[in-house]
């Protein structure tokens, strides 16, 4: 068999090979397309690890052979209140969000004035797959905020358990945004609704940061009424439908250097954490109804 005869068996075999192949086309992709990883899950275990905070795996996500645990982080200051509940690295290419919430785990597991009447449980990986890779998607292709209330993916299913058990008193989950060339916020049937405008003011001036332009006032304050046709039905979105008072995202501009996004989301997860306590809490279901038909 010469040169070209052993190559155009080659294919002929690599097609066949990809056809009767049970694997869906997205899988196909991410198999053989996906860059070597950069970043390795168990060097953030391990650095979780060390700062002898407990942690605890809320089950493992299982892809191509390979196990990632999804690890939530706990720290307790004060007994018997529901905890402040941060998410990041739901798309797995947004690194800041991720690099802020390890950066404030490090620095609560140093300080234990920090926050002090503040409980927290703290998820920095929630796509553990998409964080290693380098990927905004899971390694199935899915979008798992734009889909988490629609479509449930393995990480949805972990983090909806964890909602559920945790009745958390404020959800904030980091992201990144490659368009935008300033910072803002989106936040779900806010109560208080000139709070978050005013809050996205007060860091633009405090950090010398620009607030997106396209973004009225930073925000994009999402209505209750608009849940059911909203396209991102974000994790933000279903943990105000699951009865938490106030949720929110950030969102840094990824053409700024990571050292600078990583202290937007920690200033204004300061703000929110120094701001909001006193008076956000988790609702129970029939309040909370009453909560968002109030909006209407
Ligand atoms: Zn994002």
């Amino acid at each position: 068999m010469n040169f070209t005869q052993a190559f155009i068996t080659s294919l002929v075999l690599i097609n066949l090979i990809a056809c009767s192949s049970q694997v869906s086309p997205i899988k196909a992709w991410a198999e053989f397309w996906h860059p070597m990883p950069q970043r390795y899950v168990n060097t953030v275990i391990q650095r979780l690890t060390a700062t002898g905070l407990p942690m605890q795996s809320l089950g493992s996500v299982h892809y191509a052979q390979q196990t990632f645990p999804l690890k939530v982080v706990r720290v307790q200051r004060v007994a018997k209140q529901a905890p402040v509940c941060i998410f990041a690295g739901v798309h797995g290419n947004e690194i800041a969000g991720t690099e802020a919430a390890l950066s404030l785990i490090d620095d609560l597991a140093r300080d234990s004035s920090l926050y002090p009447q503040t409980n927290f449980a703290i998820l920095p990986l929630v796509n553990p797959w998409g964080w290693e890779h380098g990927f905004r998607y899971n390694y199935e292709g899915q979008d798992i905020a734009r889909n988490f209330a629609l479509q449930g993916t393995q990480e949805t299913v972990l983090v909806k358990q964890l909602l559920a058990k945790e009745s958390c008193r404020l959800v904030v989950d980091l992201h990144e945004d490659s368009q935008h060339s300033g910072f803002y916020l989106l936040t779900y049937a806010n109560p208080d609704p000139s709070f978050t405008p005013r809050l996205v003011q007060q860091l633009a001036k405090a950090l010398g940061v620009e607030v997106a332009k396209q973004v009225p006032q930073g925000v994009y304050q999402v209505a209750a009424e608009d849940f059911a046709t909203n396209p991102r039905p974000t994790l933000s979105q279903y943990a105000r439908e699951q009865g938490v008072e106030q949720t929110y995202i950030i969102e840094t501009p990824m053409q700024l250097a990571l050292e600078q996004r990583v202290s937007i989301h920690r200033k204004v997860l300061d703000k929110l954490l120094t701001q909001l306590p006193s008076h956000t809490r988790h609702l129970a279901p029939c309040e909370n109804r009453g909560a968002l038909l109030e909006t209407f």
